[in-house]
């Protein structure tokens, strides 16, 4: 039997189903994978709440998890029957104990890290990645600004900027979770309810910073700007507290002839090269310490539903997984 949850309408956490559905046979080119653990991602939520579209009803939402190869179709080179795999870009599907998925998208797992690992650092991890390395790279001796700085991107854009040297600025809802991204590289903090411009001026002694990493969205738009040094960069990658709204792009000449860019995991793996080469940094940087993954929520995937709500309510931290 294989099981998982689907969603038959867009809504609340409350239309996430824990249902019986076939066990999928590998087409040319894919694998089965049998899940030993399943990531939780913001990006779920939007599936579930239809601000990204699933392709079809009923849906099976999620991006990320690890497991074992059980089959594979014709012509697949990438992977074998046996093999520990992890994957965070393609397809919605991957809540869910069995699913399959196109070879190209799996990673081998690194003896050294657990299907748990896997499963929550994949598509965060891969997220810090881009967004330090790429989008814009993080140089020593820059003070930068990041949001949701105890979350799950959070916490390993927090570990990964300080260990290149960066001065991590991180924005965080609670004391609590202040204490958490503090120990996690944080070298400020600002609380969410503050003004954040005026925190960053006195941080920076008036230079502000050349890049703020948002994924709060709506809320933290202006303010992020405004946090900018000219020819500064705003990487909006996130819409947790909601879309940011159509943007007059005057702002951003007005504001010191700042760069905006709003990048996706999607984009930036979309060659296998490039998902490899991203993967690979990610378990050096988890595997030589710079990175410690925290996993601070597990919920049986069947109550993926709790997970939502949590996730939904500021209530985690880190990152966190669903197991099958
Ligand atoms: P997080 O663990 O960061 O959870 C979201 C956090 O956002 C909350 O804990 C909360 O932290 C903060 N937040 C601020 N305002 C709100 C609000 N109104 N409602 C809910 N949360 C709010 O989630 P993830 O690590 O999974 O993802 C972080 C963000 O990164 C998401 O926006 C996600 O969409 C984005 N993302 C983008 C990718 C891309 O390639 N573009 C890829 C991966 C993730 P606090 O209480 O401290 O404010």
């Amino acid at each position: 039997m294989n099981h998982a949850i689907r969603i038959h309408e867009n809504g609340g956490p409350e239309k996430m189903l824990w249902e019986e559905v076939p066990v999928p046979a590998p087409k040319p080119g894919e694998a089965l994978i049998r899940h030993q653990a399943v990531g939780l991602n913001y990006i779920d939520v939007y599936f579930r709440t239809g601000l990204y579209k699933a392709p079809s009803m009923p849906a099976t939402i999620g991006m990320e998890a690890a497991g074992m190869v059980e089959a594979v179709g014709d012509g697949v080179t990438e992977v074998a029957v046996g093999d520990r795999v992890a994957y965070a870009t393609g397809p919605i599907g991957a809540y869910a104990e069995r699913r399959t998925l196109k070879a190209d998208r799996l990673v081998k797992l690194p003896d050294a890290l657990s299907y748990e690992q896997g499963a929550a650092m994949m598509l965060q991890g891969m997220t810090a990645q881009y967004l330090i390395r790429r989008t814009y790279p993080v140089k020593k001796g820059e003070t930068i600004l990041l949001h949701a700085a105890a979350g799950g991107v959070g916490l390993i854009l927090c570990q990964w900027a300080a260990s290149l040297g960066a001065t991590v600025i991180g924005v965080v809802g609670t004391e609590a979770k202040a204490e958490l991204a503090r120990a996690h590289g944080a070298a400020h903090i600002i609380l969410s309810g503050e003004d954040i411009p005026a925190r960053v001026k006195a941080i920076t002694g008036g230079a502000m910073v050349p890049v703020v990493y948002d994924s709060v969205g709506k809320d933290t738009f202006i303010p992020s700007l405004d946090s900018l040094a000219p020819l500064g960069m705003m990487v909006s990658y996130g819409n947790a507290s909601g879309p940011v709204p159509p943007v007059d792009i005057g702002i951003l000449a007005a504001k010191g002839s700042l760069f905006l860019t709003r990048p996706t995991l999607a984009t930036y793996t979309a060659k296998r090269e490039d998902l490899v080469a991203s993967a690979e940094d990610l378990f050096q940087a988890v595997t030589s310490g710079a990175v410690k993954l925290q996993i601070n929520q597990h919920f049986p995937l069947k109550d993926a539903a709790e997970a939502h709500r949590a996730l939904e309510a500021r209530q985690t931290t880190g990152s966190t997984v669903l197991l099958p």
